[in-house]
């Protein structure tokens, strides 16, 4: 059976997507997907009765479409697969010398045979299709024995409408919902662990990430902005192009150290953050803002700290990682793949004018009345003046 395609059968989030927004949602994964294939020439991308297919040139090697379908948020799992006509001899005779030619590769003792009819008007039941597949495969195959329990090769063998699949294995996808379905936030991308895991987490729900990132040149670096623009081109692997924000804190910084108590700097520092996050995110038409805070990991992000963080701004703060350990942002970091660049020892703009003891139990109304002194609205504006943009495109390992 001479194939002249490459197939792929893809499977999405069913449950997640039950409902009136079901054909929406298959649009803007199936967008997703070819947008992620489209530097290869002839993919075709189709839905057909809840699965979507990917069809590609036989020299377009598994691996390329595997690793981009790997960063499509909203599939399950994908399987490449041999596609055939739905008629026994031709099943039984692909599965055979699949299977005699997989059995030359890799020398496996045992396999079942798994099969599945959608298509009710096929003269043959599954249980039926699995026997007389296994046959054939027994015949052409005569070291191999049948093992229902614990077999070495899974083959499974999908009858559907008018066509049938061979295939192996079910590589699992993201899971998630496709992008773009929920709405768009800003990230403050700070070049941490982990606030580019709580972009991840949050695009993974299907929102759409622009970020903002607070420098306090010239105590910051060059380097650390490169740094910034360097991890924002990993997670837009997963997210598209991500357009950053920079915004230069070092004026803000100045002002709360010469007129505010010490040990509440980080606190009124942060608070300033979210101004100028929630401005900025005004600004560009997002929802919500997104911090990679985690509660009790640092002297502000215990209870009470972000109690007071979340009383400067209207817009909801999204903190996916608020519940997570360090152990936990790392190895999901590490399986993202920001966490080498994340862990480059570059300055940050929280070690400017870092206090001796900060504030680890603050009060709200002593924090507002030492920014009493302050004129906020005027201070964020005077910043954003100042504000630089630049987009960036994924960025392959
Ligand atoms: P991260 O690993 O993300 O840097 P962290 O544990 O170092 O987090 P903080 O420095 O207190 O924690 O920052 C908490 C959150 O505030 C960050 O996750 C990020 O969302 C935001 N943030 C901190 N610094 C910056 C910055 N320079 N630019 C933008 N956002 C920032
Ligand atoms: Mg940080």
């Amino acid at each position: 059976m001479e194939e002249e395609r490459r197939t792929y059968i893809v499977r999405y989030g069913e449950v997640a997507l039950k409902g009136e927004n079901k054909p929406y949602f298959e649009r803007l994964l199936m967008e997703r997907m070819r947008k992620l294939l489209k530097k290869y020439e002839g993919v075709e991308v189709r839905k057909e009765s809840g699965l979507v297919f990917i069809r590609t040139p036989l020299d377009l090697p598994q691996e390329a479409v595997t690793k981009e379908m790997g960063r499509v948020f909203g599939i399950d799992s994908i399987s490449p697969a041999i596609e055939l006509p739905s008629d026994m001899d031709v099943i039984c005779e692909a599965a055979a010398e699949y299977m005699l030619e997989q059995l030359k590769l890799r020398g496996f003792r045992t396999f079942k045979v798994e099969a599945k009819r959608s298509d009710k008007s096929f003269p043959v039941t599954s249980p039926e299709i699995g026997r007389i597949v296994g046959a054939s495969v027994l015949k052409a195959c005569k070291v191999l024995r049948v093992d229902v329990h614990h077999p070495d090769v899974l083959l499974y063998v999908h009858v559907r409408q008018g066509k049938s699949f061979l295939f192996e294995s079910k590589l699992s996808g993201q899971g998630g919902l496709p992008l773009g379905v929920n709405g768009r936030g800003l990230v403050l991308l700070s070049g941490g662990i982990d606030s580019p895991v709580a972009a991840f987490l949050m695009a993974k729900r299907g929102m759409m990430i622009e970020a903002v990132h607070f420098n306090s040149y010239p105590y910051t670096s060059e380097r650390a902005w490169e740094k910034i623009q360097a991890l924002a081109r990993i997670l837009a692997r997963y997210t598209g192009r991500v357009r950053i924000t920079s915004v230069n804190m070092l004026p803000i910084q100045e002002e709360i150290n010469e007129r505010c108590p010490e040990e509440l700097m980080t606190l009124l520092l942060r608070r300033f953050m979210l101004r100028v996050a929630e401005a900025v995110a005004q600004d560009r038409g997002c929802q919500m803002l997104i911090t990679g805070e985690s509660l009790g990991q640092v002297a502000s992000q215990t209870a009470d700290a972000l109690v007071v963080t979340d009383q400067t701004v209207q817009m909801p703060v999204m903190r996916p990682l608020i519940g997570m350990d360090k152990m936990e942002i790392v190895a999901l970091a590490e399986k993202i793949g920001t966490f080498e660049t994340s862990i480059q020892p570059y300055e940050d703009c929280c070690t400017v004018f870092l206090p001796k003891h900060p504030s680890t139990r603050p009060r709200l109304a002593r924090v507002l009345e030492a920014e009493a002194c302050l004129d906020a609205e005027a201070m964020v504006a005077a910043v954003l003046a100042e504000k630089e943009v630049v987009t960036v495109f994924p960025e392959d390992e």
